[in-house]
């Protein structure tokens, strides 16, 4: 096993599986403890003030397979090529790549997308970048203006830490992965964002305002805490 922490020391300790590790030094931990990041399919290990470096490499080398199993349940990345299906905006698509075509477009249910093959996932993700924004923006401003707000900007990130975010200025930033959830969860995730033009916290007002833009937001809400990570697939 090779273990590369990321600050860029590798270990090896001979066997077949290669893995980078995150370390994290905790002065409040009592003990060592590892745990599976899984929006950034990395095993991160926390680290008490007094534990020897020796300690804690034992400690990983010894939870190795209980690393390798937690990986290989995480689900695979999705890279695509043509032929792949995909949910976009509660519509499914497959990927049609016709050689000799320029951009790429919808029709029907088909991406339909040229250029050279070797650059297709990259180019289908700019694609569904372009369009969820477009989609997430036009979804922003008819929401808020039930409420009778005004929304400033919209952009996507790449973010891997939240959802969207709302600035007390109007500016809404979408991670651009909700564009493959379920439309149900989509729909109340900009209803979250827009109730934070009304009020820029988590209070009960908050909640309000969400669930008159949104009665169901509760299932949706659920949906993204417990099979939102899910989506972390698209890269
Ligand atoms: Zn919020």
């Amino acid at each position: 096993m090779k273990i590369t922490l990321l600050t860029g020391r590798t270990f090896d300790f001979g066997n077949d599986f290669d893995f980078d590790v995150k370390i994290v030094k905790s002065p409040l931990a009592k003990r060592l403890t590892l745990r599976i990041d899984d929006k950034n399919r990395r095993p991160v290990l926390t680290v008490p003030k007094y534990c020897s470096r020796a300690k804690a490499l034992r400690f990983l080398q010894e939870h190795h397979d209980w690393i390798v199993n937690m990986l290989a349940r995480l689900p695979q990345p999705q890279h695509f090529d043509d032929g792949s299906v995909f949910e976009f905006f509660g519509i499914t698509y497959t990927v049609q790549h016709i050689v000799g075509q320029r951009g790429a477009k919808f029709e029907n249910t088909v991406l339909k997308i040229g250029g050279d093959p070797e650059f297709l996932h990259r180019r289908v993700t700019d694609f569904l970048k372009q369009q969820a924004l477009k989609k997430l923006s036009a979804m922003s401003v008819k929401k808020a203006k039930i409420l009778g707000c005004r929304v400033s900007s919209v952009s996507i990130k790449d973010t891997k830490s939240r959802w969207g975010s709302c600035s007390t200025l109007g500016n809404i930033n979408y991670n651009w992965r909700i564009s493959m959830a379920p439309l149900d969860v989509i729909e109340y995730l900009v209803c979250h964002e827009v109730s934070h033009l009304k009020h820029p916290d988590h209070s009960a007002e908050f909640w309000q305002t969400v669930a008159g833009l949104c009665p169901s937001y509760e299932q949706s809400r659920h949906w993204l805490k417990v099979r939102g990570k899910t989506l972390y697939r698209y890269i």
